[in-house]
């Protein structure tokens, strides 16, 4: 069986990443699933433990990392959030895509740790749709809501090592999108593998 891969999917906040990706996955189970990511901010209404993050205090995901158990960490807002090396294992096993869903600084330190990781950036048609979603999905304060959109320039910026671009414009286009990039992603490899494969030398 060939490996999974690790497809990074960052983007500003209220893109519709979460959203996308649920999509991608009802639709195509066995392609690719999200690795649950651990955090310390305080859950949304409807967030379960062990489904959107296992939510953890400060001294407690402090302590995860003295152990050497995330792959990438990052300080975002006030919270911290993680990527367990146990998560992106666990998919592998299973012999899928692993998508992190996380944001920028995290995709560009997974991309120095594996090489093959593939960064991909959800854009928003235009920036007032952007508000028009956050604002819809209601579940920050209006101090949040501001506070994530002076952010959103910056968040742009730190794209710079991201290969793919998809504007998450129609829902079901974006997930055909992205999934066609997984699928072109996983033909990648080189004659000397692939003789490795038919004839035992290369
Ligand atoms: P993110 O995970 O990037 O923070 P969410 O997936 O929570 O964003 O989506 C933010 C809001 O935008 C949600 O209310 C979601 O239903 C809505 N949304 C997501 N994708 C689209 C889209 N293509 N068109 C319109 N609304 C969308
Ligand atoms: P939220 O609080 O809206 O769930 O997430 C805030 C931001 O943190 C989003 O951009 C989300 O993708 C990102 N994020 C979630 N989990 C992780 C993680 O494990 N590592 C990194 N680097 N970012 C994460």
């Amino acid at each position: 069986m060939k490996e999974g891969k690790v497809f990074v999917i960052s983007g500003p906040s209220g893109v519709g990443k979460g959203t996308l990706c649920r999509l991608l996955m009802d639709r195509y189970p066995n392609l690719a699933a999200t690795t649950v990511s651990v955090t310390t901010r305080a859950p949304r209404p409807g967030e379960k433990d062990g489904v959107h993050y296992y939510f953890k205090s400060a001294e407690e995901f402090e302590e995860m990392e003295k152990k050497g158990m995330f792959l990438e960490t990052v300080n975002k807002y006030t919270n911290r959030y993680g990527t367990l090396y146990s998560e992106v294992e666990r998919i592998m096993k299973e012999g899928k895509n692993v998508i992190l869903e996380i944001e920028m600084q995290g995709g560009v330190n997974v991309k120095k740790r594996i090489a093959g990781a593939v960064l991909i950036f959800i854009l928003p048609p235009s920036l007032e749709a952007l508000t028009g979603r956050i604002v819809s999905r209601g579940s920050e304060t209006a101090e949040e809501i501001s506070r994530r959109q002076s952010e959103v320039e910056k968040e742009f910026d730190q794209a710079k090592d991201y290969e793919y671009f998809v504007v998450n414009d129609v829902l079901e286009d974006a997930v055909e999108k992205v999934k066609s990039i997984i699928v072109a992603e996983g033909t990648k490899d080189n004659i000397g593998n692939i003789k490795q494969k038919y004839f035992g030398r290369n």
